[in-house]
C-alpha cells in the first residue's frame, strides 16, 4: 500500500454536502495537490450505516466539482476489524476504562477545579471492580470506554491557526452501543492511509488536541492541521439544507464551481487553474456568508 504523505476529505453520510462542504473539500484537495500529496476519499459511516445512498452521492458531487483521488474511496464501515484491534491494544496497556454515565449525568457532575469546561469529570475513572458491577446493574446499558488520558490540554499546529492549545479529556473511543468513536475512527483511518494533512471545517478544530494526542499515544505521526472557515447563513448560523439552495443538484454544477472560486477570490473555471493560484496565506480568513439565489 501507498504510504507517501496524503490529504483527505471524509464527509459524513447524514446528508447531500452542501456548497459549504463542497467548498471545503475542494481546499483539502488544493492543500494535498499544491503540496504534491496523494488526496483520498473517506466515507465516514459509522454513525449513518444506513445512509449508502448519500455517501454515494456525496462520491458522485465531489467527481462533478472537479476533486479526484488517488485511492478507491473508503467506506469506515467496513474498517471495524481495524478499529477493535486498536481497542485491544489500547485495552491490554490499562489504558481504556468503562464509563457508565448518560449524557444528563455527565452534565451534572461535580466537576474537579482543573479540570476545563467541556470536559469529561472524570466520574467512572477511579471505580473499583464492585462500583463497575454496581453501575452496570443500575443502568442496564452497556458501557462506553473512555481513555485514560494524563494531560488536560495539547497543543496542535495548524496551518491557519497557528498553535493551537486545546482540551484533552478522557474521551470515549467505543461508544456503549460498540460503534467506534468518531475521534478514534478518524486517527486510525488516517494513520492507515498515510494521511499526514488534515484540512477540514474549523467546526471540529477543538477536536484536534484528543486526535493528535491520541495519534502520539499510538505511535503515528501527527498530522499537519488546516482548520479552514465555515460556510454560514446571512444569520450567522452553520448553513443548512432549510436556507435554500444549497446542494449541487439545486445550484448546478458550473454554478457552484464559480460561488466557490470566488469565494476564495481565485476566478477559476478549472481545478487547476485554481490550482495554479492557489495561496495559502492569502487564503480568507472570515468565514464565508452564503446567501443562495
Ligand atoms: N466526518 C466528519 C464530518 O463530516 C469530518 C471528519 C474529519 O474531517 O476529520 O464532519
Ligand atoms: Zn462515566
Amino acid at each position: 500500500m501507498d504510504l507517501s504523505p496524503a490529504g483527505r476529505f471524509a464527509p459524513s453520510p447524514s446528508a447531500d454536502l452542501h456548497i459549504g462542504n463542497l467548498r471545503t473539500a475542494v481546499l483539502a484537495w488544493l492543500f494535498a495537490r499544491s503540496t504534491g500529496r496523494r488526496f483520498l476519499l473517506r466515507v465516514e459511516d459509522l454513525d449513518d450505516r444506513t445512509f449508502t445512498d448519500v455517501g454515494a452521492r456525496q462520491v458522485e458531487d465531489l467527481a462533478a466539482i472537479g476533486v479526484t483521488w488517488d485511492e478507491p474511496v473508503e467506506w469506515q464501515t467496513t474498517h471495524r476489524a481495524r478499529y477493535d484491534a486498536v481497542i485491544d491494544r489500547l485495552t491490554a496497556d490499562g489504558l481504556l476504562y468503562e464509563c457508565y454515565c448518560s449524557r444528563k449525568d455527565i452534565a451534572h457532575a461535580p466537576r474537579a477545579p482543573h479540570a476545563p469546561q467541556g470536559a469529561y469529570p472524570g466520574t467512572c475513572r477511579d471505580l473499583s471492580e464492585a462500583e463497575r458491577a454496581q453501575r452496570r446493574d443500575e443502568t442496564g446499558r452497556p458501557p462506553a470506554l473512555r481513555l485514560r488520558t494524563d494531560t488536560f490540554v495539547y497543543t496542535v499546529t495548524d496551518l491557519i491557526h497557528g498553535s493551537y492549545m486545546g482540551i484533552v479529556d478522557d474521551f470515549v473511543v467505543r461508544r456503549g452501543d460498540g460503534v467506534p468513536a468518531y475521534n478514534l475512527a478518524v486517527v486510525v483511518d488516517d494513520a492507515a492511509s498515510g494521511i499526514d494533512q488534515v484540512v477540514r471545517g474549523d467546526d471540529l478544530l477543538s477536536s484536534s488536541p484528543r486526535q493528535a494526542y491520541l495519534a502520539r499515544l499510538l505511535g503515528y505521526p501527527e498530522p499537519t492541521y488546516a482548520h479552514v472557515p465555515l460556510v454560514l447563513n446571512e444569520d450567522g448560523a452553520r448553513l443548512a439544507k432549510r436556507d435554500g439552495a444549497v446542494t449541487l443538484a439545486e445550484i448546478g454544477v458550473e454554478r457552484a464551481f464559480a460561488q466557490i472560486t470566488e469565494s476564495l477570490g481565485w476566478p477559476a473555471t478549472t481545478m487547476d487553474e485554481l490550482l495554479a493560484q492557489f495561496d495559502p496565506e492569502r487564503l480568507p480568513r472570515q468565514p464565508w456568508i452564503y446567501r443562495p439565489d
